[in-house]
């Protein structure tokens, strides 16, 4: 595997620079993270003196070699990290290249008066330590960098370990998207073998002025940790409520759609359902209909034995089937299928319902009421106020849920990657700040507030 992804990266490499491998550092990866951030705030003076036209001109060529190289970071992503599918992470990078907000983000306001104009303009911060997660590693990369290019800085990234080739080839692509239109290099940087410690350097490093994290709990409070402003997007676990009003056929279909969507790695996906009672047993059935195989009693208790790892007394993810498909880990238990996804009905405390699994897995929780569901559903969610979805035609018990779970994302009668803007009006993000509370970044998630006053200069006496 490891000489399959060497051999990938020095193909691109060697197409990337016209048939002569050039060393990795010239694109922005370097072999230690303080040579990354000197190099990277060295390009941050440049980037501050492109105009607005010029710093759209190297996004543009990046949306261009994106959608170009989608199929390469679909397929190095999977071979890579062995999550997620090729088809999936294609349009998540189509998706990305198409509607991440670029300078357009960055607005003036302006007040007029008697004595005076006043604007509130949105600078840069410098250069920005961001922490992407294996999950959707390049997407995040590219993400982050254009929407931080846009506001006028560079970034360095600590890329996940298990993830870095794709995530340095996106570093790389970048570089060479700006060089190509006549921008500076290291726009994006990186290290060749990041680390917790490499990551420890960008959180306390004085020419880092920003931290943008994205992945699970740990990260975000280390980063929250570090005494530097932190944009903090951690770990969801998403429940669906469905009601007796909802047209349940449609909403089995959508919620199977979210749910396989790359295997069910986004941390925006559905994670367990809570229906009620009256609608539980037609949604399972149109779930079922809809290429979703439901494991009995016996196959739930292997799949526990397979997806998780119990050690000192608790639960944790068996990360071989994080990202894999409802065919791999269901002939891991020893069934023939080709279901998307599996389901079964459990109870709320069940681990595979509690765990942020990752995998096409929904526990289905049976709900007395909309009033008893929506409790559940909000427990569920553990209280990460990152994101919930509902299938409803009443408005009343839409509203009564999302102001009870009160996460950044709330998609209703739709699949999760709505919210990404999948099918959905609104940007592209792949860092949600549900912990900060910054929500979907976008290039003016990463500006400062500077407030420049003109005025007639009265006297206070
Ligand atoms: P992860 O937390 O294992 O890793 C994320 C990054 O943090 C990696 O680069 C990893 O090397 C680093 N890291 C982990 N612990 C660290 C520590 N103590 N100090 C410094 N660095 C550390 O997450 P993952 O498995 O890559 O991604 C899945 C998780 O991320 C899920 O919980 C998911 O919900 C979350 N996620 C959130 C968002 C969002 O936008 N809110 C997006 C994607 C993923």
């Amino acid at each position: 595997m490891e000489q399959y992804i060497e051999q990938i990266v020095k193909e691109v490499l060697k197409e990337m620079n016209g048939g002569a491998p050039k060393s990795a550092a010239e694109l922005g990866i370097f072999t230690d993270m303080e040579t990354a951030i000197a190099q990277s705030a060295q390009a941050q003076r440049q980037v501050a003196n492109l105009s607005m036209a010029e710093r759209e001109k190297i996004i543009a060529n990046i949306r261009k070699k994106t959608v170009e190289n989608a199929r390469k970071f679909a397929e190095m992503g999977v071979s890579e990290t062995g999550m997620g599918n090729v088809p999936h992470k294609i349009a998540k990078h189509e998706l990305l290249a198409a509607k991440t907000p670029g300078t357009e983000d960055i607005t003036t306001a302006a007040f007029s008066g008697d004595n005076g104009l006043t604007l509130i303009e949105q600078g840069p911060f410098g250069v920005i330590g961001a922490i992407t997660p294996c999950t959707n590693p390049s997407e995040t990369v590219i993400s982050n960098t254009i929407g931080m290019l846009a506001a006028g800085n560079t970034v360095v990234f600590n890329p996940h370990p298990a993830a870095i080739e794709v995530s340095n080839y996106a570093v790389r692509m970048l570089n060479q998207a700006s060089v190509e239109v006549g921008g500076p290099e290291n726009i994006a940087a990186s290290t060749l073998k990041p680390t917790v410690e490499s990551s420890g350097v960008l959180f306390k490093h004085p020419s880092v002025q920003l931290l943008a994290v994205t992945g699970g709990p740990g990260v975000v409070t280390a980063a929250l940790k570090s005494g530097k402003r932190a944009i903090g997007a951690g770990a969801g676990n998403p429940s669906v409520l469905v009601d007796e009003t909802a047209d349940i056929k449609q909403a089995a279909v959508y919620i199977i759609n979210g749910a396989t969507f790359d295997n069910n790695l986004p941390c925006i996906a559905e994670k367990q359902v809570v229906a009620v009672d009256k609608i539980m047993d037609e949604l399972m059935y149109y779930m079922e209909q809809n290429g979703c195989y439901k494991v009995n009693s016996v196959e739930i208790g292997k799949i526990v034995d397979t997806v998780l790892v119990k050690k000192d007394g608790c639960y944790g993810l068996n990360r071989d089937f994080v990202g894999k498909s409802a065919v791999e880990i269901l002939r891991a238990i020893g069934v023939d299928s080709n279901a998307r996804c599996i389901i079964f009905e459990g109870s709320s405390e069940h681990i595979l319902v509690q765990e942020e699994l990752m995998m096409p897995i929904l526990g289905i929780v049976r709900a007395k009421s909309v009033d008893e569901g929506i409790k559940l559903a909000v427990e569920l969610e553990h209280g990460n106020r990152h994101s919930v979805h509902m299938h409803s035609k009443n408005v009343d018990n839409l509203t009564r849920f999302g102001q009870a779970a009160d996460t950044a994302i709330f998609v209703k009668n739709a699949p999760s990657y709505a919210a990404l803007g999948f099918g959905g009006e609104g940007f592209c993000s792949f860092t949600i700040a549900s912990r900060t509370g910054e929500g979907l970044t976008s290039a003016r998630t990463f500006t400062k507030s500077r407030r420049c006053v003109m005025s007639d200069a009265l006297c206070i006496r």
